[in-house]
């Protein structure tokens, strides 16, 4: 790597846990050592071929066994794209099931990442056929788009984990709430809803508002919400949560498309000087 490649490397690490599968066990430990749970996630996606979706099954099933060895709390998070959705749905559910195998066998749950809106059909009809046969995977559902309630309702239904996120792809407007407000009040009705009906809910955001909500439904309906938070994102909030006891996980990305994922993060909505400010406040 250049040295300017290193510079670049040393600054990310506030949200990225590093390059490899030695990185990603470090950060692990740093995330469990603070009372959270960690979600790990390998970087790369929208993959065509065979062969880098296989290579993305090794890697996860290297660091499942890595995360056992090293006693790690906590699970992993893949892409449908990075398993072969691109290539076919049979081709995704066979890389999917081999990793929640391996997952169940070691005791760790496999999250699904949410992507673009155009693969959320054919990624949820993969996850409920999967869902049949390991019960220890998981979906986020994008709160921004309009189809989010029957989609989480459906996930839950089968007994499924649902990770809301507000969601980060710029979808058709035709699909999706336009403002944050209207985002926000979906969130928090999807939310309510599967609270309501005991279901395994994860809230994934670092919205003050949606997750002071989540704390009064969970003391109200006596259930422990879990929370989540991305790596370097808000982290004193997340510790104040995991000190008051909740269950925090931060999302730890990982791998050689570091770059790539920081400068999307920086991107954001407009997130750059947030982002300065939460690194200089660490
Ligand atoms: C654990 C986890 C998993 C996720 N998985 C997915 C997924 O599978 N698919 C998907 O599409 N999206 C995913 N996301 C991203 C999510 O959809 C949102 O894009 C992102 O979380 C920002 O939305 P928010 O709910 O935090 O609310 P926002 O209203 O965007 O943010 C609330 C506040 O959090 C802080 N903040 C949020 N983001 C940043 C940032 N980048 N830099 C600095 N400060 C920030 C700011 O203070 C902001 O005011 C995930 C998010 C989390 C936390």
């Amino acid at each position: 790597m250049s040295i300017l490649g290193d510079i670049g490397l040393l600054f990310a690490r506030q949200w990225i846990a590093g390059v490899d599968e030695a990185d990603a066990i470090r950060a692990a430990l740093k995330v469990n050592s603070k009372n959270e749970q960690v979600i790990l996630n390998y970087l790369g996606e929208n993959f065509s071929e065979k062969g880098q979706a296989r290579r993305s099954v090794m890697i996860y099933l290297n660091l499942l066994r890595q995360m056992k060895i090293n006693r790690i709390r906590g699970s992993i998070s893949v892409k449908p794209s990075q398993l072969g959705i691109l290539i076919s749905d049979a081709e995704f559910y066979r890389n999917l099931s081999r990793i929640a195998s391996h997952a169940y066998g070691l005791g760790f749950d496999v999250w699904i990442d949410a992507e673009e809106y155009e693969y959320v059909d054919r990624s949820l009809g993969v996850f409920l056929r999967a869902l049949k046969r390991h019960k220890n995977i998981g979906m986020a559902v994008q709160c921004k788009l309009r189809r989010s309630m029957d989609d989480a309702m459906g996930i839950a239904a089968k007994g499924g984990m649902v990770r809301l996120v507000k969601g980060a792809y710029k979808e058709p407007a035709a699909a999706s709430f336009e403002d944050d407000d209207s985002i926000r009040q979906n969130y928090i009705e999807v939310m309510k809803t599967l609270v309501s009906k005991r279901a395994k809910v994860m809230v994934a955001t670092h919205d003050a508002s949606i997750i002071e909500e989540a704390i009064e439904l969970g003391k109200r309906r006596k259930q422990k919400i879990k929370f989540a938070m991305l790596m370097g994102i808000r982290s004193r909030l997340a510790q104040k949560l995991a000190d008051g006891g909740n269950e925090v996980h931060i999302y730890a990305p990982f791998g050689e498309e570091w770059f790539d994922y920081s400068m999307r993060r920086i991107k954001e909505e407009g997130h750059a000087i947030l982002l300065l400010r939460s690194i200089i406040q660490q």
